[in-house]
C-alpha cells in the first residue's frame, strides 16, 4: 500500500493498494531506448540491489507501482510480479496456443506458466521436475507430469509428441534438464529460458538474467508503468488461480 509519494507524482496516490515492478531500469542504455527495459543493462533489482517488497518500507520509481483494484487480494498482488515472469515467458515469440509445451521445473513459475499455457490453448503440456512434491502441483494443467529420475524425459516426450515439443520452457536452471529440453525439441521448435544456470557452468549463457531475455510485450494498459515484463490486466479478472493451494488438493 502507498505510504507517501513525491512531488510532482500524479499515479499512483498515496492509499492506493500496489504490486512492484521489480525492474529499477535506466531509460539510456541501448535496451531500454529500444524499449527492451526488462534487460536493460543498468538494472537493479528490487530485493537484490536494493530494498524490496519484503521490507516494510521500500522507495521506489513511481512507475515501478502498478495500481491494483482494491479487492485483489494481499497474498495474490504480491506475486503477480513472478507470475509475469510466467506469462511472457509463455507469451514471448509466436505462443504456444494448439502447440505441444515442455517445462522443465515445477517450481512457483514454472507452475504459473503451465497454468497460463493450459488457459492458452496448448496441448499436450509435458511437466518435468525431480521433486514429486513440486510436480503434484501441476497436475490441473498437465497431460504428462514427468519425473525424470523415475522415467527417460526425452522417451516420454517421443511418445506424447511424436518428434519432439513445439515450444521448451526451461525454468530449472539445471543443467541435466536444460540438455534434455534442447534435446526433446523439435527442429525450428520454440525455446524459452528463465532458469538461471549455476555457476560454474559447462554452458554459456545465451539468456538474461530477467525475463528469459525475450522481447517486451506491449503494456496492456491499466498500470502507472512501462512496457515489459508483466502480468496482463485479465490476471486481476477471475480464471486464475494464485491463491494458495496444497498438491492433494488438486483433481
Ligand atoms: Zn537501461
Amino acid at each position: 500500500m502507498v505510504e507517501a509519494v513525491g512531488p510532482g507524482v500524479k499515479r499512483p496516490q498515496v492509499g492506493d493498494h500496489v504490486s512492484l515492478e521489480s525492474h529499477i531500469v535506466c531509460h539510456a542504455c541501448p535496451a531500454c531506448r529500444t524499449g527492451n527495459y526488462h534487460v536493460c543493462l543498468n538494472t537493479q533489482i528490487l530485493g537484490v540491489d536494493r530494498d524490496g517488497g519484503f521490507a516494510e518500507y521500500a522507495l521506489v520509481p513511481a512507475e515501478n507501482a502498478w495500481v491494483n483494484p482494491k479487492d485483489l487480494p494481499f497474498e495474490v498482488a504480491a506475486i503477480l510480479e513472478p507470475f509475469g515472469n510466467a506469462v511472457h515467458t509463455v507469451y514471448a515469440g509466436s505462443g504456444v496456443s494448439g502447440k505441444s509445451v515442455l517445462i522443465t521445473g515445477a517450481g512457483p513459475i514454472g507452475l504459473m506458466a503451465a497454468m497460463v499455457a493450459r488457459a492458452s490453448g496448448a496441448g499436450p503440456i509435458l511437466v518435468s521436475d525431480p521433486n514429486p512434491y513440486r510436480l503434484a502441483f501441476a497436475r490441473p494443467y498437465a497431460d504428462r507430469l514427468v519425473n525424470p529420475l523415475e522415467e527417460d524425459l526425452l522417451e516420454v516426450v517421443r511418445r506424447v509428441t511424436g518428434s519432439g515439443v513445439e515450444v521448451l520452457l526451461e525454468f530449472s536452471g539445471n543443467e541435466a534438464a536444460i540438455h534434455q529440453g534442447l534435446m526433446a525439441s523439435s527442429p525450428g521448435g520454440r525455446r524459452g529460458f528463465w532458469g538461471s544456470l549455476p555457476t560454474p557452468s559447462a554452458l554459456t549463457s545465451p539468456v538474461s538474467s530477467s525475463c528469459g531475455g525475450s522481447p517486451p510485450s506491449a503494456s496492456p494498459g491499466g498500470g502507472s508503468g512501462r512496457p515489459g515484463c508483466r502480468a496482463p490486466p485479465w490476471s486481476t479478472r477471475g480464471g486464475w488461480t494464485l491463491r494458495p493451494s496444497s498438491p492433494t488438493a488438486s483433481p
